[in-house]
């Protein structure tokens, strides 16, 4: 029996709970018809090399609506994950991701040092279907794993670490990359970065926005990129919008960098164009 707030008396029924439940079922029916009608597909941000050379691209989940235009993942990941169907989000975007490096390779544009990364839930990582899943992928699409990074985040080192060591150093093995994404936002396990296969940690956009503030919003960045380059990991910007931005962070020693002063996230045709543009 729970209390309602702000008032004495008690009710099983909860009108604010019930309408949220009802959305979320609402929008769980509509993501199973929205997969089956094909109205998810992946866009593509490119990242850069401090000195501007195309590295590669993050792809980024949108769903095109007949109804409400394009949809931000933001609002219904999190449903995908709660109700299982994040697993054929997922597909779908790694579909989209050997599509663009084959057709980056037919038109003779893929450079050996370019890789596309993807967003994974924690629900995936752990589980078991994950591996299976990046193999069927890259054995249907003939594309290396090394043209595949995982973006994973902080929080997902913080549960079973056992199993997540293994996960990472077996995918490791088979030459996937690894990305720690919005790092310094969840809980900083150090120690375990220095244990963990990492490739590259991606500083979240809220540290980028405050890095002309003051001195304290750069000494967060730079203690980043400290950490980063002492145990040889690469250092990327997410959320990069001024010029002014992009200068300090390179003389404080980024690596690379992500955000709409070099271009937002494109569908496939377009993000072809612009890096054709721009090698
Ligand atoms: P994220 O992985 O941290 O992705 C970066 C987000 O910042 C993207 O939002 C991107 O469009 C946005 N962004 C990039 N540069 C700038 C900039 O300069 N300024 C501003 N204001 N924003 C910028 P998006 O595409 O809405 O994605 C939001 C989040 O949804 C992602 O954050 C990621 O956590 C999740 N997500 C996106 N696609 C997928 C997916 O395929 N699978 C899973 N599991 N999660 C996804
Ligand atoms: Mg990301
Ligand atoms: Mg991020
Ligand atoms: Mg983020």
């Amino acid at each position: 029996r729970s209390k309602m707030k702000g008032g004495n008396s008690s009710s099983f029924y909860d009108p604010a709970l019930q309408t949220l439940l009802e959305n979320q079922t609402e929008l769980e029916t509509d993501i199973v018809r929205a997969i089956a009608c094909d109205e998810f597909c992946a866009y593509f941000q490119p990242q850069l090399s401090i000195d501007g050379s195309i590295i590669g691209a993050e792809a980024l989940i949108r769903w095109n609506h007949p109804t409400k235009g394009l949809i931000s993942p933001n609002s219904f990941i999190p449903i995908a994950e709660q109700f299982g169907l994040i697993q054929k989000l997922q597909n779908i975007v790694l579909r989209d991701i050997c599509i663009l490096l084959e057709t980056l390779r037919a038109d003779d544009v893929l450079k050996n040092q370019f890789n596309v990364s993807i967003n994974i839930s924690q629900c995936q990582f752990n589980s078991s279907t994950l591996k299976g899943e990046l193999f069927k992928a890259i054995e249907t699409y003939d594309v290396l794993p090394s043209q595949i990074k995982l973006e994973i985040t902080e929080s997902m080192l913080a549960g079973d670490l056992m199993s997540t060591v293994k996960q990472m150093k077996e995918l490791k093995s088979q030459g996937f990359v690894f990305s720690i994404d919005d790092f310094g936002t969840g809980y900083s396990c150090l120690k375990h970065l220095s244990v963990l296969p990492i490739d590259e940690l991606k500083i979240d956009k809220s540290f980028i926005d405050k890095v002309l503030d003051n001195a304290s919003g750069q000494s967060i960045v730079q203690s980043i990129i400290g950490l980063g380059h002492s145990l040889d990991i690469n250092i990327v910007a997410e959320g990069v919008e001024s010029a002014e931005q992009l200068h300090i962070l390179k003389s404080m020693g980024v690596n690379a960098v992500q955000g709409f002063l070099f271009a937002k996230p494109l569908t496939h045709s377009n993000y072809l164009k612009w890096h054709k543009e721009h090698q």
